[in-house]
């Protein structure tokens, strides 16, 4: 199949022959005109000489005198004959032509043969050499030089298709195989972490390892809290169901009995309403829904509020309780929520403690922090229960905490609100002598 050559390609390939072909013939003039081969063709190899330069070129070349009269012709045909040419003739006259001929389809070149007349001491001119080439071999020559570029092209184009796909399938290899062990590795249940045989993706599988360690310490937590929700809701129920099938199993009990029984079902459902608040207090939280509502309040005056509201209780308990004031804090805190993890600091003081006893809280501030400490005279907290005592249902002793009427998640829902004050709280104890809760949280919110 033939294809269509670029102009350009063609125009450069003619241009250049041409040159070419003027060049060679130019030196075979030079060489003819010091020689008598427009008498004598049989003169010297030239005759020899213009016949391979005819088969080279693929071209047929003539050889005329002044008169026009062919002296040779490479296709042997017009010997003899005269030479019907323009080239020639404007050659003869005014030097060299060269070009291409489009209507005749022909790259034609005429030379002039000169000689040094010493007679006349001037050049003259003896004849002219003409050469006509068809481009036929110049086009195929062309063609075939775009052919193999062609072949060339497609060829890099393969290999470079291959080379890149192999690349790529060398760098994707890791990442598959990374994909494949975080797959495997994703469910909790199979205990072996995603590993990794690439050095590109040891970081990723080492993040992955590290996210899935703690979704399954979250996890476990989790199933641990439903676990303990359970049971904490089915005791007061369980109680309430005690209590009511015994009064059904004495139907002539007195009123007494009854009035005495109902006080204990009605204290039950008490208790299961706080467990309940507590609850959804600590899921709000942590859920973020309606984080805090931050305002800046006179600290001292919370605490104030906080101990009077609480009075009563201390007085039953005849636990004394002295509010010490080292300075006035303004501070930016939710009102409600704080109020009420101090307030479980301060019960929890007059709750475990002694009678009598005394719990102490104490108000201090530097420009950047506020600092209430909350002591008690009471019962401590042993050592090895202290790291617990902030997790939810944790509770030292449970029938006593049950007895005072706690749910075990208080210390957790107080840890929970200053921590979203941005601040921190610890505990520090002594069994049989008492406890020391401190609180530290910024003046100025940190949002
Ligand atoms: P509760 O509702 O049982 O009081 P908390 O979360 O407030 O739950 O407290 C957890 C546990 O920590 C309590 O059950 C109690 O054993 C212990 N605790 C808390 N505060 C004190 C304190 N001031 N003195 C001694 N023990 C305390």
């Amino acid at each position: 199949m033939r294809r269509v050559l670029t102009a350009d390609a063609v125009n450069m390939a003619i241009e250049s022959r041409e040159a070419d072909m003027t060049a060679r013939l130019r030196i075979m003039a030079d060489r003819i005109g010091n020689s008598i081969f427009m008498q004598d063709t049989t003169e010297g190899t030239y005759a020899a000489d213009l016949m391979l330069l005819s088969s080279v070129f693929d071209s047929r070349i003539i050889a005329a005198d002044s008169e026009l009269k062919i002296v040779y012709d490479s296709y042997d045909n017009d010997t003899g004959h005269y030479l019907i040419s323009d080239a020639a003739v404007k050659a003869i006259k005014d030097g060299a032509v060269s070009g291409y001929d489009e209507e005749l389809g022909l790259i034609e070149i005429a030379i002039p043969v000169t000689a040094y007349d010493s007679d006349l001491e001037a050049e003259i001119t003896e004849g002219v050499l003409l050469a006509a080439a068809s481009p036929e071999k110049v086009l195929r020559e062309v063609d075939e030089k775009e052919r193999r570029a062609l072949i060339i092209e497609i060829l890099a184009i393969v290999i470079l298709t291959g080379v890149a796909a192999a690349v790529a399938a060398v760098v994707v290899r890791p990442f598959d195989k990374v994909t494949g062990a975080i797959r495997s590795a994703a469910s909790f249940d199979d205990s072996t972490p995603a590993v990794s045989d690439y050095k590109e993706t040891e970081e990723i599988v080492d993040a992955f390892n590290e996210m899935r360690t703690q979704m399954k310490a979250l996890d476990q937590s989790r199933q641990e809290f439903v676990g303990n929700v359970s049971h904490e809701l089915k005791t007061p129920m369980a109680s309430i169901k005690v209590l009511a099938d015994s009064i059904n199993m004495q139907p002539d009990a007195p009123v007494e009995v009854y009035r005495d029984f109902m006080k204990d079902i009605s204290e039950e459902i008490d208790r299961e309403n706080n467990i309940i608040s507590d609850l959804l207090a600590l899921v709000k939280m942590d859920k973020g829904v309606g984080a805090l509502n931050i305002e800046n309040r006179n600290i001292n005056m919370l605490l104030e509020n906080i101990i009077r509201r609480l009075g009563p209780l201390a007085k039953k308990n005849e636990v004394d309780i002295v509010f010490e004031s080292i300075r006035q804090v303004d501070a930016d805190v939710d009102e409600t929520k704080i109020s009420s993890a101090f307030m479980n600091l301060i019960e929890n003081g007059i709750k475990y403690n002694k009678k009598p006893g005394w719990v102490r809280v104490k108000l201090d501030a530097d420009h950047r922090f506020f600092t209430v400490t909350v002591s008690d005279s009471g019962m401590g907290i042993p050592e090895e229960a202290l790291p617990h005592i902030f997790e939810r249902f944790y509770r030292v002793d449970k029938s006593h905490s049950r007895e005072i009427g706690g749910t075990g998640l208080g210390l957790a829902i107080t840890r929970r609100t200053i921590l979203l004050h941005r601040g921190s709280v610890k505990a520090e104890s002594v069994l049989g002598e008492g406890t020391v809760f401190t609180v530290r949280i910024p003046v100025g919110y940190i949002a």
